[in-house]
């Protein structure tokens, strides 16, 4: 019998955030998370497989390496170890590769090294993944880890859309270009998109729009990343829970100069206190919906904004691709939010985009359309499962 468990860990600053799935079959065994660890009010809430209830626990964690010690347990209370031999691999899902790295690859020293030389473009992210990387091999050394980059998928973007037209030289110097992010789940949908089309990935072009708290757009031409819209880091594009996207930079200046602002400062107010919060104090769409329900002018504002600027880029992203067969959303927002779904293709008509009220207005977990049979081109609602395809990219690698 050959190992096929892979158990994924996706390490924030901190949280750790974990899956355990069979790949004989794809299915998932247990999926958790732990929270606020370093604090005295850690929690884990652990969900078994097969719709058991789930088990939560509050109390302090200290660190990386006790959460996934509490992880371990939690997973050997449903009988699933992590000292067993059924465990084939486990894969880190990692934010920033550079140029460095576009594709899986299994870590030994020499990679994490690189990995942590890849801090500075990620500061915020980098750092959290290789702590959980050292835990996880701590725990199983025996086991291949395997790094999944969020960056991966955008690697095969063309240099004119990777480089932004400033010094090219300095821009070489400090590794400077668009690398984009959530690649993961750019990839899983638009192949999923492509299946729900009974096409071959190699056949159809994509828009993916990935719209959670963080959320981006990616044009896939024949299952070949050509654009997106996040940059050297995930601030850059759409409007986002919290993050500005798109705007001058001589914001920048001007928040410096003029408001007194540190470095520092501007990335907070721009990653944290921007987008939908920043607009109207709240970063839940839910939220936004509600308030926007009740003729709330802020909420109003935020949400048209937030759909305007999708608006522009579904729009760019037909241009990029020249034919699209189609638009599919996913993520928190993308796969509940009908209202952002109808009011991001309304108009767009001219362009083949049309969404159907009535499938709009269905809840499901399963990729579907929502646009009407005899549209040009298909829009779709197709749920992202980046666990899945980091332990199917990690198994893949492992077994080949
Ligand atoms: P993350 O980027 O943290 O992985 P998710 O993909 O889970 O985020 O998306 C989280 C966001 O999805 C929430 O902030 C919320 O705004 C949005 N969301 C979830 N459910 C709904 C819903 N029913 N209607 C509108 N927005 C929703």
């Amino acid at each position: 019998m050959t190992a096929s468990r892979v158990l994924v860990l996706n390490s924030g600053s901190s949280s750790v955030k974990y899956q355990l799935l069979d790949m004989s079959d794809g299915s998932r065994l247990a999926s958790g998370l732990v929270e606020r660890i370093g604090e005295e009010t850690s929690r884990i809430a652990h969900a078994p497989a097969g719709g058991a209830a789930e088990r939560e626990q509050t109390g302090p964690v200290a660190d990386h390496g006790a959460a996934l010690k509490a992880v371990a347990a939690e997973l050997a209370a449903d009988g699933l170890g992590l000292d067993s031999p059924e465990l084939a691999a486990v894969g880190h899902r990692v934010v920033h590769g550079g140029t460095r790295f576009t594709a899986p690859t299994v870590i030994d020293d020499e990679v994490l090294k690189e990995v942590r030389s890849l801090v500075p473009l990620a500061p915020l992210h980098n750092p959290a993944n290789i702590t959980g990387i050292e835990v996880a091999r701590a725990l199983r050394p025996d086991v291949p880890q395997v790094a999944v980059f969020d960056t991966a998928f955008h690697a095969t973007m063309p240099e004119y859309a990777a480089r932004y037209a400033i010094d090219a030289q300095v821009a070489d110097e400090l590794s400077i270009r668009r690398y984009g992010f959530h690649g993961t789940s750019h990839a899983y949908v638009s192949r999923a998109t492509a299946a729900l089309l009974g096409r071959a990935p190699e056949e159809v072009n994509v828009i993916v729009l990935h719209l959670g708290n963080g959320a981006s757009a990616s044009a896939v031409r024949g299952g070949v990343c050509v654009d997106t819209s996040m940059g050297l880091t995930p601030l850059e594009g759409l409007v986002m829970g919290t993050r500005s996207g798109d705007l001058d930079p001589a914001v920048v200046f001007h928040l410096a100069r003029v408001g007194g602002l540190s470095v520092d400062e501007i990335d907070t107010l721009l990653n944290k206190r921007s987008g939908l919060l920043g607009l109207c104090g709240d970063n839940d769409m839910r939220e936004v919906l509600r308030r926007a329900g009740e003729g709330d002018p802020a909420a109003d504002t935020a949400f048209r904004a937030y759909v305007h600027r999708l608006k522009k880029y579904i729009g760019a992203y037909v241009a990029v691709l020249g034919r699209v067969d189609a638009v599919a959303f996913t993520a928190g927002v993308g796969e509940n939010a009908a209202p952002v779904r109808e009011a991001a293709v309304s108009g767009l008509e001219e362009l083949g985009l049309v969404v159907d009220a009535g499938l709009n207005s269905v809840r499901s977990r399963e990729p579907r359309l929502i646009s009407p049979d005899h549209a040009r081109v298909a829009v779709a609602v197709v749920p992202t499962d980046e666990e899945l395809e980091i332990a199917a990219q990690t198994y893949e690698l492992v077994t080949r």
